[in-house]
């Protein structure tokens, strides 16, 4: 059966509306909601939240033994506020794994109890050159160096907790998105790219009328970046998980921007080997521009269900994305090889 086709134009702008939605792990409602929002109209589709926060998203398909599941990650990197300074700065710890240097000078949102929010900037507590001269480049950028300077008149701590800011508030980092010639650059993309295509591959089938092969549960998780994403919510009776992340880019990695890649194996092992192998015949079938690669410093959803004791073969493919963790970019072909490959899988 050919592919039904992919709107890689409306897939696109709903990535840029996802990516413009904050959610650090653990304040994840507002892009679960944009998610479900996205997926109610289709009667095909029954939707749940899971206990934690996550939507699971259950699809019948045309044989209902043999269940399936997608998953990709709806939380990002973010932080909390630790500390509020005496100097009525913020001291900041970690949502995820990430060098501080990588948001340095970012913009960032606080989420007050009130339900308001307070907009800062992320530095080192010696930024000015004119100030500390060599201390700015030498200064380490680690917990105790980092500040939130927020944009509101306050010099100490009373004033800062007088306008609302209290220990724990979240804190997103602007994602600062951009498309220019097919390139998505943006911070988290890790994994909203991959959100977008479970989401327009479903759209994909359907538009055309098209069921899938297999009943197949989608799984949006809400708290991949610190590890446990997909360690429940999954249905336990499903066969197989295709989890939908970014490939690794960098010196040495068969991975890059303009394909979508097979991860055979990462920092926590291997990936299953029959499953992987038929996303390569698959990929071939179809002539999707695909990789095979191996990620150095990586953990996936699909291995947070394996940890916690499921038994399912999972694999994992997802775009190449530059600079992950950081300022991260991609490219539209990228998105579009991934999409297709999932619209195969779940035909066949
Ligand atoms: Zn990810």
């Amino acid at each position: 059966m050919p592919l039904p086709p992919v709107d890689l134009k409306e897939q696109l702008t709903f990535l840029e509306q996802l990516l413009q939605i904050p959610s650090p792990t653990g304040y994840t409602h507002d892009a679960v909601a944009f998610v479900e929002n996205a997926l109610k109209p289709y009667t095909d589709l029954t939707i749940e939240h899971t206990k934690k926060g996550a939507l699971l998203v259950t699809w019948p398909g045309m044989r209902s033994d043999h269940p399936r599941a997608l998953t990709a990650h709806l939380d990002t990197l973010g932080a909390m506020v630790k500390e509020v300074k005496s100097n009525g700065r913020l001291k900041l710890s970690q949502l995820g794994g990430y060098a501080w240097n990588s948001v340095e000078g970012e913009g960032c949102t606080i989420y007050l109890q009130n339900g308001e929010t307070l907009r800062g900037s992320i530095l080192i507590n010696k930024s000015s050159a004119h100030v500390y001269g060599e201390d700015v480049e030498k200064t380490k950028r680690d917990d105790d160096n980092m500040e939130v300077r927020l944009d509101i008149k306050s010099s100490s701590k009373e004033e800062t907790l007088q306008a609302g800011v209290l220990v724990g508030d979240y804190i997103s980092f602007d994602p600062r998105v951009e498309i220019n010639n097919g390139f998505v650059r943006s911070r988290h993309l890790d994994d909203k790219a991959c959100v977008a295509n479970i989401v327009y591959a479903v759209k994909a089938l359907l538009a055309a009328n098209l069921q899938p092969a297999y009943t197949t549960y989608l799984y949006f998780s809400n708290f991949e970046e610190v590890g446990h994403g997909a360690s429940s919510g999954i249905p336990a009776e499903v066969d197989e998980i295709i989890a939908v992340d970014m490939a690794a880019v960098g010196e040495g990695q068969t991975s890059d921007e303009f394909n979508t890649t097979l991860c055979v194996k990462d920092s926590r092992g291997p990936y299953h080997h029959d499953l992987s192998n038929r996303m390569r015949r698959l990929a071939s079938q179809y002539e999707i521009p695909y990789k095979v690669d191996i990620y150095p410093h990586y953990g996936s959803d699909g291995e947070a269900f394996l940890f916690a004791g499921g038994d399912a073969a999972v694999c994992l493919i997802g775009p190449g994305v530059d600079a992950s963790h950081s300022y991260e970019r991609t490219h539209a072909d990228a998105l579009l090889a991934t999409t297709k490959w999932l619209v195969a899988y779940l035909i066949n």
